[in-house]
């Protein structure tokens, strides 16, 4: 039984100063890839479903799949988190399938589109927290809307996002609030804002201070230094999947993501869960074309998804290297989660 909470987690490598992909997941593909790159770095490992993606897979095979794939890797600790929960009931039916960890996003409301005040998110977060913590189930709240500092615009990941024009207020976690916020809600874990957008169009040139505002992490550490970071939509944007994806008859247009040397930046002050969707979805879909461009008479899907697997799990490979992650996983013994509902 290798399934382990959020917090467990994290309190492991804030106690050994390393942060933990987490890795969007909706198919077999993406959890066997995910799953021996965890295997062959022996990292821990965050595995996370967006609504999106529990519409896509449905409830019943995503809780299987996470069954099978600890069954699998029995010596690899396996958080199953909820990416961006819009209300009590979406963060409830998560755990009776099996989450270990779920994320109430009240920055926005339950319409996953229209930023919240401050104190709708006290509200609905601290609800949330008293019904995961009571079954032992983490909790991720966030603060401060996800946008670009470049355009003021949010952003949509499978339709959750705001969708209006965002004030740099917005867009940027105050870090004094955030103390309040913590302390009012409980929350395990904290997202922050600051320049990070999902997708694969996160700047439109190498981030620098202006885009991409490192000191608020540093900042808000110093606040909370107990207190687990959340690094969203926090993929590199590898500029050699996009070449290949062009390569072979795609069309990626020029753009950066969040270079390696930020987020380690970001881990040596508190950030200890760093969002990666977007990084896979390239892997996959270059080796995909790769194939289906060099080789067009193939139509045995496995001749395209094996490669497709090989390419997420060298980039999965690359991140538990890169965030410290790799031979941590070993060394923690997970506690049930009848167990984390009495310590809260
Ligand atoms: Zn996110």
């Amino acid at each position: 039984m290798a399934r382990i909470t959020l917090r467990q987690l994290l309190d492991h490598a804030a106690a050994h100063d390393y942060a933990v992909p987490a890795f969007n997941m909706s198919n077999m593909e993406q959890g066997l890839a995910i799953m021996a790159a965890a295997d062959a770095t022996g990292s821990p490992v965050i595995l996370q479903a967006s609504r999106g993606a529990r519409a896509y897979a449905n409830d019943v095979v995503l809780a299987k799949l996470i069954d099978a794939l600890v069954e699998i890797y029995p010596h690899i600790p396996v958080c199953m988190h909820l990416d961006h929960g819009n209300t009590l009931a979406t963060c409830v039916t998560a755990v009776q399938h099996g989450f270990t960890s779920v994320m109430m996003d009240g920055s926005l409301m339950a319409d996953g589109n229209t930023p919240a005040s401050y104190a709708y998110n006290v509200e609905i977060t601290r609800q949330v927290v008293q019904m995961a913590h009571a079954a032992g189930v983490s909790v991720e709240g966030e603060l401060g809307v996800l946008g670009s500092l470049e355009t003021g615009m949010g952003d949509q990941e499978d339709g959750h996002g705001a969708t209006e024009k965002l004030s740099h207020e917005q867009l940027l976690t105050d870090p004094e609030e955030a103390e309040r916020f913590v302390a009012e809600t409980g929350v395990d874990a904290l997202a922050v804002a600051m320049g990070t957008s999902h997708g694969a169009y996160k700047f439109s040139r190498q981030p620098d201070g202006d885009v991409l505002a490192m000191d608020v992490i540093e900042a808000i550490h110093k606040r909370l230094p107990n207190t687990h970071l959340v690094m969203h939509g926090s993929s590199s944007v590898p500029q050699d999947l996009c070449q290949l994806i062009n390569d072979h008859g795609g069309e990626i247009k020029p753009t950066w993501g969040v270079p390696l040397e930020e987020i380690q930046r970001g881990i040596r002050h508190g950030v200890r869960k760093v969002n990666i969707d977007t990084d896979l979805r390239l892997a996959a879909t270059s080796a995909i074309r790769e194939v289906l461009v060099m080789s067009p008479g193939e139509f045995d899907p496995r001749k395209y998804l094996k490669p497709a697997m090989d390419s997420m799990k060298a980039q999965a490979m690359l991140k538990f290297e890169a965030f410290g992650t790799a031979g941590h996983a070993e060394k923690i013994r997970s506690r049930s989660l009848s167990q984390m509902a009495l310590a809260y």
